[in-house]
């Protein structure tokens, strides 16, 4: 992405054109005196009505650029959400027509400053130039992305060079979701931590093999692994960009690498994406990647406990007991719920092994959390509301939305069991993605604020939308860094 003043463009293929949406029809939202005479007739015939993400096309005659775009941004109120998916809109008018180099103008908002404004057109931009298509033949459709994206109008350049930062741990971790569940298993997930500790000098990587996680009882992780050709891991990265804080953030993904139920095998319509169910664990490598691209002056520590959730005669049985690491005892009534026990055994160990000062899970964890929220928020529990609050404005700002619900100590009953501490899954199916919840509490110190998303809808999409070409959306590492970078900067 370059920069440039409207009275100086660069000669390109495409002028974007922002627009909002009124009464009257669509007006300007950004002034291009060279445009001017070209422009307003075509918006004075009002075929054009600025609808967000709408695009009309006009030719243009000795001016920098061969074509217009104008582009709706929706109403002048538009959110930067709604700046991200209008830009994403017009990438994918530049990208169906091949033009390789393209002038986006940016909108003069009446109440966004023009760094959000920077940031959320950047963002748009960026999110959209990814496709999974490593399975496309190449004489296939290959998609088309812009060389050159000229944002027109922003003050501050570092915005777009600190999106692509974030993108490159986004990026990852759309690949690893996208990508085979034979070829994304538990060691290739380390080795790709590995990866990152070897380009960043100040991450660190430990990843625990099945001997270390036998040693260390972490009972339900190596249970739910048992099924398995493949070992069970669990993967470790320090980033320290502040070595002289003992702040620390500890993020734990889960990182179930395909998701057969186990005993309680899944049905068809329900085993398909499941590949997809260590989305929570990309997410958590992800972002260990973009914090170190970006420098952050913060410690972070993602814990990543990855397995495959297979059948074979070793597969752990539904009835009996586990002991976890923690020492409790738990009862598996369903082997499918099996994200909340390898977390349970990440969570406790890493409290004891870092002791952080406040704790974060990403987990694609319950079927119930989209039944509540779709696609469009992930389900946010937390014991603490300072957490849970800074958690709810970064959403709103990323437009990585999520939205509180409850854990109330009613709900503990639910998951009593008569022969254990504690049961794996519900008595009832009622109130599953807060079953799972409570499940997780038990294991999580009183005192340490503590934040689980489930992210069960967020992660993984059923078809590509806005500026997500491809299913898996990464969701979580723009979340996260923003509330990262709110708490560091308290
Ligand atoms: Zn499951």
């Amino acid at each position: 992405m370059d920069f440039a003043t409207p009275s100086k463009r660069p000669k390109a293929d495409l002028v974007v054109v922002p627009c909002f949406k009124t009464k009257k029809g669509a007006v300007l939202a950004a002034t291009v005196s060279d445009l001017k005479g070209a422009v307003t007739p075509i918006l004075k015939a009002g075929d054009f009505n600025g609808e967000e993400g709408a695009t009309m096309l006009a030719y243009l005659t000795g001016k920098t650029e061969k074509r217009l775009l104008f582009l709706g941004l929706g109403e002048e109120s538009c959110t930067m959400e709604g700046l991200r998916r209008a830009y994403a809109a017009a990438m994918k008018r530049c990208q169906n027509k091949k033009w390789p180099t393209v002038n986006f103008l940016l909108p003069k908002h009446p109440k966004l400053a023009v760094d959000d404004v920077t940031r959320a057109v950047s963002e748009g931009i960026a999110l959209s130039s990814y496709v999974f298509d490593e399975w496309k033949s190449k004489e296939g459709k290959k998609p088309f992305f812009i060389k050159k994206a000229n944002l027109i109008g922003a003050k501050n350049k570092t915005i777009p060079a600190k999106t692509l930062k974030i993108l490159s741990g986004v990026n990852l971790a759309r690949n690893l979701i996208n990508r085979n569940a034979l070829d994304i298993t538990p060691q290739a997930l380390g080795k790709e931590a590995e990866k990152i500790a070897t380009a960043f000098p100040v991450v660190k990587a430990t990843i625990l093999n099945k001997k270390a996680l036998e040693k260390e009882k972490m009972g339900l992780l190596l249970a739910v692994g048992n099924g398995s050709s493949m070992d069970p891991a669990l993967i470790m990265l320090e980033y320290k960009g502040a070595p002289r804080s003992d702040d620390l953030t500890m993020v734990v993904g889960k990182g179930v690498t395909f998701d057969t139920g186990g005993l309680n095998l899944k049905p068809t319509n329900f085993i398909e994406d499941m590949r997809t169910d260590m989305g929570g664990g990309a997410a958590a490598i992800g972002l260990i990647q973009a914090a170190a691209s970006l420098k952050l002056k913060v410690n972070i520590v993602a814990v990543v406990p990855a397995t495959e959730n297979a059948m074979d005669a070793h597969s752990y049985k539904p009835g009996d007991v586990y002991r976890a690491h923690s020492g409790k005892t738990v009862e598996i009534t369903n082997t499918d719920a099996e994200g909340r026990l390898i977390l349970a055994d990440a969570l406790s160990y890493g409290q004891k092994r870092f002791k952080p000062n406040r704790i974060i899970d990403m987990a694609t964890l319950t079927g119930a959390a989209v039944v509540a929220l779709g696609e469009e928020r992930a389900a946010l529990f937390s014991n603490n509301d300072t957490l849970a609050k800074l958690c709810e404005k970064a959403g709103e700002t990323t437009g990585e939305k999520v939205w509180r619900m409850p854990l109330d100590p009613e709900y503990r009953s639910l998951m009593d069991s008569s022969i254990a501490d504690i049961r794996n899954a519900g008595k009832k199916r009622a109130a599953g993605c807060i079953t799972a919840a409570i499940f997780l509490q038990e294991f999580v110190e009183k005192k340490t604020p503590w934040i689980h998303l489930d992210i069960a809808g967020t992660g993984f999409i059923d078809a590509p939308e806005h500026y997500h070409l491809s299913q898996a959306t990464g969701f979580g590492i723009r979340l996260l860094i923003e509330m990262i970078e709110c708490l560091s900067s308290k």
